[in-house]
């Protein structure tokens, strides 16, 4: 089956661990949905006419190897590049033209990579500037859910690992408290330990109603965190699943004589 008429590809309805939202019968509800989508940097075209449908409340994993356009994807859905061709809707309305400052508004988040601090900033400051923006100024929650960071509030972000930022820029995120957060490369030089603290911290969030999309390598964990996957190969969608459908393709694959 390819990936446009994988039933995933338009109505996605993962057995999931993570989906809350529910839009009865026993179909998750889709949170965003691109439909044929187009986009590319100057005169070349890197996505070539993608669908997918991202449930609610789920984690997505979109996996492939570097250049698949992982990273343009979530730089779409952010609308921090426009489409050149095909739809994007969120919850069902329209979303093409929407600017990327009220997508963020609206709780789209794109977490990029560790860059996503403000290096100059202390932690604290990092931390108090999301809060306060949205509304909620008490900073507890992200030392909650970091606690490395209580150690580090006073602390230049510049100056810490790869890892601690990353877990800043993960903690302002949960404290800009996203509807749709979505994380590029989260094991991207992290050690196992903490990438594995990270993966289960998502989890959890996603847990907690979030709709989280996460692009990475093809990594284990990332399975096992996935409820839906989407494979990118040079800009187009070869498989939309389960993990456990991912799996059996593979098999499928590796069994099927050339
Ligand atoms: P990676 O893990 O390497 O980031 P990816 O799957 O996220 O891989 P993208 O970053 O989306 O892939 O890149 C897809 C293609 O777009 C690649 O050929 C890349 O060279 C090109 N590309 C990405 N960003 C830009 C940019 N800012 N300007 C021009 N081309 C770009």
């Amino acid at each position: 089956m390819t990936a446009d008429n994988h039933p995933a590809a338009h109505a996605s309805a993962p057995g999931s661990p993570h989906a809350s939202a529910q839009t009865g019968g026993d179909l998750p509800a889709i949170e965003l949905r691109l439909e044929d989508a187009r986009a590319g940097y100057r005169t070349i075209e890197v996505l070539h006419g993608i669908t997918m449908a991202i449930p609610s409340g789920a984690v997505t994993a979109l996996l492939g190897a570097n250049g698949a356009g992982k990273s343009t994807t979530l730089r779409v859905l952010a609308g921090l590049i426009p489409l050149r061709g095909g739809e994007l809707s969120w919850r069902g309305e329209p979303i093409t033209k929407m600017t990327t400052t009220n997508r963020a508004k609206r709780g789209l988040m794109l977490v990029p990579d560790e860059r996503a601090v403000f290096a100059t900033l202390s932690v604290r400051d990092n931390l108090q500037v999301i809060a306060e923006a949205s509304g909620h100024p008490d900073i507890t929650p992200a030392l909650e859910a970091f606690p490395r960071l209580r150690e580090r509030l006073s602390q230049r972000a510049g100056s810490m690992s790869g890892g601690e930022r990353r877990m800043l820029a993960l903690a302002r995120a949960l404290l800009a408290r996203p509807s749709v957060l979505m994380v590029d490369e989260l094991s991207l030089g992290l050690s196992p330990k903490v990438a594995s603290e990270l993966f289960a911290w998502l989890g959890t969030v996603a847990d907690a109603g979030t709709t989280v999309i996460l692009a990475d390598q093809y990594t284990e964990e990332a399975l096992a965190l996935a409820d839906m996957v989407y494979v990118l190969h040079r800009g187009e969608v070869t498989f939309a699943g389960t993990p456990a459908e991912l799996g059996a393709s593979e098999l499928l694959a590796a069994g099927t004589p050339s």
